[in-house]
Parts: structure tokens; C-alpha cells; sequence
């Protein structure tokens, strides 16, 4: 994006190409953090490349969530699940061990589909991404994961 005109509601592309629009939602480019990416650990896109399975990035050192470049989607629930096989990996290298956790590419979310449905989406390194939806059954249960977030999880 070069440019966007307010007043005549258009967007310029670096391309030249100009895009219309009634209502723009920017989703800014991701990127890592500086401290990650001075660090010696990223790659040329800025992320900390590890082995998809264990997670290990080097010498006991691993890399999850958003600042990893796996092949997994970057969510809460991905780092969540790769969190508790790092820290396996790390007990596994204090024991004197090589890392025995493995990572299978899990997460789950819930999206909001419209007309009162939702969509359950699961991923794995070792299928195709398994869709749940859209129904009525995933909104509740996703409406109740928002009440249950900002009531318990939000507060800790
Ligand atoms: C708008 C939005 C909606 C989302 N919705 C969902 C959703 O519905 N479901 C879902 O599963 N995921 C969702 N995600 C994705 C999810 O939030 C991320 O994938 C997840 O938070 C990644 O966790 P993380 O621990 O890797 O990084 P973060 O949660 O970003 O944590 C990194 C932490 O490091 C800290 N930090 C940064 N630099 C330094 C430094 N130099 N020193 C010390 N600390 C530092 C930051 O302050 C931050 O607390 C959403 C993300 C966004 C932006």
C-alpha cells in the first residue's frame, strides 16, 4: 500500500493500481521484534526458523509461537501446544537427553461466520485442515470461550 485517499475513499498500491473501497480494514505487515531479529537467531524473513517437530532452533534453544517460522499457524492455541513440548525439550536436554517431545502441528480457533454461525478450524502437520461448521453450535461455544476469556483468563 503507497497511499490511501480518505475523502475519495481510494487506496493506491505501491503497483499504481487504485482500489475502492466503502469500509478498509488494515491488517499491518507481521513481523518480529528488533531483539529478535539482532539476534542472530533469524532468518532472512525475521523469524526464528526451528524443526517443525521438536521445535529446536539451536543447542537448546527453541522456537515457538508468533516468532517462529513453522509451518503452523500463528495462534494462541499453537503456542500454547508448543510451549508444553519446548518446555519437555528443555527437561529432555537437562537430563542429558536429546529432545523427545514432538509437535504435530495442532491448533484449533473459532470464526465468526455471520447470520448467528461460527466455524471451528483444526490444523496438523499430518492432514488437511479439518473445517467444523459453519453452524449454530460452534457461535455458542465460541461466544462462550469470549465470556470465558475476558471473565477467568484475561485476569490472571
Ligand atoms: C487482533 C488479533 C486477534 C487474535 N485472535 C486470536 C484468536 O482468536 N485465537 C487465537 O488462538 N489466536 C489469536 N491471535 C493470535 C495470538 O494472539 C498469537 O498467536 C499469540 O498471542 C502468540 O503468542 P506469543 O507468546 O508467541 O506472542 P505474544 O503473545 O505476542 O507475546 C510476546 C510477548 O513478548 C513481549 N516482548 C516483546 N519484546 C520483548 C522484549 N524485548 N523483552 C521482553 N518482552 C518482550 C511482548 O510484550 C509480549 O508480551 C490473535 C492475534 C491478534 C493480533
Amino acid at each position: 500500500m503507497a497511499s490511501i485517499d480518505p475523502e475519495r475513499r481510494e487506496l493506491r498500491a505501491a503497483s499504481g493500481e487504485t482500489l475502492g473501497f466503502d469500509l478498509l480494514i488494515l491488517v499491518p505487515p507481521q513481523k518480529t521484534a528488533p531483539l529478535l531479529r539482532d539476534s542472530g537467531l533469524a532468518g532472512e524473513n525475521g523469524f526464528a526458523p526451528a524443526d517443525p517437530r521438536t521445535l529446536c532452533a539451536a543447542p537448546c534453544i527453541y522456537a515457538i509461537g508468533d516468532n517462529a517460522d513453522l509451518p503452523a499457524p500463528k495462534l494462541g492455541s499453537a503456542a500454547v501446544l508448543q510451549a508444553r513440548v519446548a518446555a519437555r525439550n528443555v527437561a529432555c536436554e537437562l537430563a542429558g537427553r536429546p529432545p523427545g517431545a514432538s509437535y504435530d502441528g495442532a491448533s484449533a480457533y473459532l470464526m465468526e461466520t455471520g447470520r448467528g454461525r461460527a466455524l471451528l478450524v483444526r490444523t496438523s502437520y499430518d492432514g488437511p485442515v479439518r473445517l467444523s461448521g459453519p453452524g449454530r453450535g460452534q457461535q455458542v461455544l465460541k461466544r462462550l470461550l469470549d465470556r470465558f476469556y475476558f471473565w477467568r483468563l484475561a485476569r490472571l
